[in-house]
């Protein structure tokens, strides 16, 4: 009818779920099993000891610490993701910059401007780079990975409107000696 040895048994005579009927089964079978009693025993006294022990004591306020925690987390979590937003934002206004600047009229001032956004690009690059290896974030690699790719797309464009201002420039002094001579 009940199996007295069954986990679920101890389980229900331990937390004193047992019914009146099975609760008197459950002495019967003690009086007569010796190793259920000495281990029915053994568990009766770890209660007892469990029962007496202290329990651990916690800070003063630890609730309200683990709560400011956690929102003190999910704030800096929030700043770092804005962040990335407006670098990844700046990032595309640069490149939109890079794009169409040499289409203004005038050359000179296009490539002044791609050295301008370059350096500014470089600034922002390191600046990313800094701020991640501090933060060690994962949505920064992102805008890390936007901002490399930014950069190497700059790299020539640079290159070629230094050249050109240099040109330009040997261009200028070769007509101011022409007219001077
Ligand atoms: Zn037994």
């Amino acid at each position: 009818m009940w199996d007295v040895h069954s986990d679920e048994w101890w389980m229900h005579a331990l937390e004193g779920t047992l019914t009146g009927e099975e609760q008197r089964v459950w002495e019967l079978h003690l009086c007569e099993c010796t190793a259920c009693r000495e281990e029915w025993a053994a568990l009766a006294q770890l209660d007892l000891v469990l029962n007496a022990a202290p329990e651990p004591p916690l800070p003063v306020n630890f609730a309200q610490n683990t709560i400011a925690k956690v929102l003190h987390a999910q704030r800096r979590r929030r700043v770092w993701t804005i962040f990335g937003s407006i670098a990844t934002l700046f990032l595309a206004a640069v490149i939109l910059l890079v794009a169409f600047g040499p289409a203004l009229p005038e050359i000179s001032r296009a490539a002044a401007a791609i050295n301008v956004s370059r350096d500014v690009l470089f600034q922002a690059l390191m600046r990313i780079a800094v701020q991640v290896i501090a933060a060690g974030k994962m949505f920064t690699p992102v805008a890390l990975g936007v901002a490399a790719a930014c950069f190497f797309f700059l790299m020539p464009n640079g290159v070629l409107a230094t050249l050109a201002i240099v040109m330009m420039r040997k261009k200028q002094a070769a007509q101011y000696i022409e007219v001077q001579s």
